[in-house]
Parts: structure tokens; C-alpha cells; sequence
């Protein structure tokens, strides 16, 4: 079965030829209670479908309801330019090296400095080369666009102060491009501070299983100073090796497809979003979608505050003609006429409050079970967070080792701590189910659990929470569920 994300009851009972009632009851020994009408969630097809002998193919529903999209072929492909985010904890300067690369790396040729902040800019280095940097700084909004679909980053920069150490929130962005699959790039910051020590955060990270290339790993890092633009070039050099080695292209010459950034309101310009071209190049006149929004381009500008006409992959711009303001991290497509862009846009609108009222599960300990019977299911992503070092160390390696040769059990993340947003955001992004043992989640954590429906247990003897995983397991094991 070829199949949206957005399938009822009843379209799926139909495609698969059966009556809708056994479709409900199948969801109800599910757990499920769904109405002939109501939408299924992914899992739950995939499961119905199985039990009734089906494959499931998920497209998705941008795919199905407006961009054909077609495969590029290899011929027409291009280098592009690496897009590289820049995460660290607070104050160990992230801010300081995106400026210091913004204001000295001005495209040849080009007077005045970038003038605005548009979410994203551009910078040619002296030997001709682009990268594309993303200025919102911060982990939290990385996984955050990512959770709602955009895989925007190539590279991760994570920079730590030399005379400070690896803190909560290095570990956090470490964590978080590492989910990503993102490789890591190390920036060692603040050298020119008399009581900096690169070596201590290099042992570190080595203790943390990093090892840098200096000492024999394949971790690339770069002593610098953001403030005194010291190893500056040097780091942008190893991020470029970094990204040469995934070989990323393009095809210019197509329709642009790409994510958003960021977008406002602005007084006098109306909708305003800036958006990061990834394939095709995006032109004045064209009529995008994104999100439940669409317009036709008005004006577009460069981070120079300059009019352009044209951008092509890797290249962020600020457009203007949107008629609201889509999330960053939305995807925007380039369609052909504004009708179809229009019906696309309001179907989404209604699904979206449709969605809002159902209560949507996206992975529990109890729907793993259900998966790995079917086969669908490999692998098993937990966070883990504890109130102190060794029952977080301990749990996880305990549940690691839980991984048997049908699922392997990944802790994408494990952290002495409250529960936090950017936890569930994490999660969310990861398909993967957080474990706390002896810590609670914080407030804003909770509700945001609630809505992007990761399930969060709490547990309070280590080998309860190892049992609950095990039996989750090896229910999803046993062929009869
Ligand atoms: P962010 O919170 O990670 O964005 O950090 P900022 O870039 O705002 O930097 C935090 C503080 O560290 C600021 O006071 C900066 O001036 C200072 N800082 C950043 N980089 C350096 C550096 O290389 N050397 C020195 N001495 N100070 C720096």
C-alpha cells in the first residue's frame, strides 16, 4: 500500500478491501479507539496493514498531494556549499565566532558588510570557497527544525571555552548532532585567555570518547579565538574538509525546495521569512508553499540587505509575498500555479486542526513491542537522565546492553537533570522514548511531551526501568502479539 501520513478508518479498510469494522477492531486490540473517520497514526497502520498482510510504503503527503518530485539525475548534480550550525554551551562563544566570521569573510567584490541578521548567511573564504552558516545559534533550535522534518545542518561546529570545561550543554549539542548524524567539528575557544587550557578539553572529550585528530582520533578540532579571530580560517578549513568528504551537490536548474529559518511579521513589509535553498534555485515570481502558507515572491534579499533575483542551493534569503508566517523548520516547496499551491496550503490548515484534537502517539515502551513483532523495528532510541552520575551511567549501560542482534538499544543521550524541553524536543526528533530515573520532568517539559508525544517514564529502582525495556522487548519478539 502506497500511503499518506493522513489515512482513516475507513480509506484504509478500503484499500485494503476490507470491512472498516475490522479495521476498528484490529486498532481496539491495538489499544487503539478510533472512529470510522478518525485519522491513524503512522504505527497504528503499519501494524493494521501487517495484520491483514500488507506492506506499507509511506510517502509523504507533500510528495502525494503537491511536488512530483523527481529524482535529479547524477548529470545535472553539482558542488554546493556545506551549511554548518554552531552549538556550545552559553558563553562559550558561539555569538563571538558567527561574528567574527561574518565580518571578516566578505564576499570578494562585494562592498559592506552583512548588514542584517536574516537567520543565515553566506561567506566566500580567500581560496574561493562558500559556506553557508546558520545564525541561530543553539541545539534547541537545531533538533527543533528537525523535529518538524528539515535536516538542514552538514556540519556542526561545537565549540567549547578553553578556560571552562565540557559543560551540561556541551554534552547536549554533542548528543544532539550525533542523533542528527551530523559529523562534529571541535572549536576550542578563548586561547588567548591566560588561564586557557585546550589540552584539559581535549582530555575530556577524549574521556567522553572523542579523540581528537591531534592525538590520533578522527575528531577534526581547532584552537581558536572568536574575540581575537585567531585560528578562524584554520577552523573553517577542516570544516571543509569535513564536508568534502560528503560530497554534497546539487541540481540548480530545477524548481527550489528548502527550509525555513525563520519568518515575522515585519510593520512595513508584511510577511517576511527567510528560507535556505537546498536543491533547485528559488526566483523572484515563483509561488512557494510552506507550511500552511503560500505567496507568490515579491522581493527577495540577500543578508546585505541587497535586492536579488535569484538563489541557488546553499543560499539563504530573505522573501517577501507569503501571505503568513511558517515555522522554522517547515519545508517550502516551489509549485506551479498559485490554485494548487492555495488547496495544498488549506488542506494542511485543516489537517492541522484535525491533528491538534486527536491525540497523536508517536512512540511508547508499549507500541515498541507491537513494532519489532512486525518487523519494522530495529532499533530503540532512549534518553536517559538521573538525578546523580552513576545511576545514569549504570542504567544506561544496562539498558545498552540489552541490544540483541534483531534491536539495538541507542542512548542518544543520557544527563544528570531535571527532564527538560530541549530533552522532549530531542526525542521527538529521534523517535526515541525518555527514560528519568529519580528526576521529574520540568513543566514546559511535560507539556511539550504531551504535544509532540513522546512518552517520558519515570522510574526509581534502576531494575524496574531495565525490566520494563526488556519485556518491551522481547514482547515485540514474540511472533503472536
Ligand atoms: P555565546 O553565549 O556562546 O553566544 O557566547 P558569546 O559569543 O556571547 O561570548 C560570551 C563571552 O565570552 C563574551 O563576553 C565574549 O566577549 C567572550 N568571548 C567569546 N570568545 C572569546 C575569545 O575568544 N576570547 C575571549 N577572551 N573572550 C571571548
Amino acid at each position: 500500500l502506497e500511503l499518506t501520513e493522513f489515512v482513516t478508518a475507513n480509506d484504509l479498510a478500503n484499500m485494503m478491501d476490507v470491512p472498516v469494522t475490522d479495521v476498528i477492531s484490529t486498532c481496539m486490540s491495538l489499544g487503539v479507539m478510533v472512529a470510522i473517520n478518525q485519522r491513524l497514526d503512522a504505527e497504528t497502520i503499519n501494524i493494521v496493514a501487517e495484520e491483514y498482510g500488507f506492506k506499507t510504503k509511506f510517502v509523504s503527503a507533500d510528495v502525494i498531494e503537491a511536488i512530483a518530485e523527481e529524482e535529479d539525475d547524477p548529470n545535472d548534480l553539482v558542488p554546493r556549499p556545506p551549511i554548518v550550525t554552531v552549538m556550545g554551551h552559553v558563553d562559550h562563544g558561539k555569538t563571538s565566532l558567527l561574528d567574527n566570521i561574518r565580518n571578516t569573510n566578505v564576499i570578494a567584490g562585494e562592498a559592506g558588510g552583512i548588514t542584517q541578521h536574516i537567520g543565515a548567511y553566506n561567506v566566500q573564504l580567500n581560496d574561493g570557497r562558500k559556506i553557508t552558516f546558520l545564525d541561530t545559534p543553539g541545539h534547541e533550535a537545531f533538533t527543533a527544525m528537525r523535529a518538524r522534518g528539515a535536516q538542514v545542518t552538514d556540519v556542526a561546529i561545537i565549540i567549547i571555552a578553553a578556560d571552562d570545561d565540557i559543560m551540561p550543554q556541551t554534552v547536549e549539542a554533542i548528543n544532539h548532532a550525533k542523533a542528527a548524524g551530523v559529523p562534529i567539528v571541535f572549536a576550542i575557544n578563548k586561547i588567548d585567555k591566560p588561564e586557557a587550557n585546550p589540552n584539559k578539553i581535549k582530555e575530556r572529550l577524549a574521556e567522553m570518547n572523542y579523540l581528537v585528530e591531534e592525538w590520533g582520533g578522527k575528531y577534526q578540532s581547532q584552537d581558536i579565538s572568536a574575540k581575537k579571530g585567531i585560528g578562524v580560517q584554520e577552523l573553517m578549513e577542516k570544516v571543509l574538509l569535513e564536508a568534502d568528504l560528503l560530497e554534497l551537490k546539487a541540481n540548480p536548474n530545477r524548481n527550489a525546495k528548502g527550509s525555513v529559518i525563520e519568518s515575522s511579521l515585519d510593520k512595513g513589509r508584511g510577511y517576511i521569512a527567510t528560507v535556505l535553498v537546498q536543491n533547485g534555485t528559488l526566483k523572484q515570481g515563483d509561488i512557494v508553499l510552506a507550511g500552511t502558507y503560500y505567496g507568490r515572491i515579491k522581493a527577495m534579499f540577500n543578508e546585505r540587505n541587497q535586492r536579488i533575483e535569484k538563489a541557488g542551493p546553499s543560499e539563504p534569503a530573505l522573501i517577501l509575498g507569503l501571505n503568513g508566517a511558517p515555522q522554522a523548520g517547515d519545508i517550502f516547496y516551489v509549485m506551479e500555479n498559485e490554485q494548487e499551491a492555495r488547496a495544498i496550503a488549506s488542506r494542511r490548515e485543516q489537517l492541522q486542526r484535525e491533528q491538534s484534537i486527536r491525540t497523536q502517539k508517536l512512540l511508547s515502551l508499549d507500541d515498541i513491542g507491537r513494532r519489532i513483532a512486525i518487523g519494522n523495528f530495529k532499533q530503540l532510541n532512549i534518553i536517559v537522565k538521573g538525578d546523580v552520575d552513576g545511576s545514569v551511567e549504570a542504567l544506561s549501560d544496562s539498558l545498552i546492553r540489552l541490544s540483541t542482534d534483531e534491536i539495538q538499544i541507542n542512548v542518544i543521550h543520557k544527563a544528570v537533570g531535571q527532564i527538560s524541553e530541549s530533552d522532549v524536543t530531542l526525542a521527538a526528533a529521534s523517535d526515541a522514548v525518555i527514560i528519568g530515573f529519580q528526576v521529574r520532568p520540568s513543566m514546559a517539559a511535560r507539556k511539550e511531551a504531551e504535544k509532540e508525544g513522546v512518552e517520558i517514564r519515570l522510574y526509581s529502582i534502576i531494575y524496574d526501568a531495565i525490566e520494563d525495556v526488556k519485556s518491551a522487548m522481547e514482547g515485540m519478539l514474540s511472533p503472536d502479539i
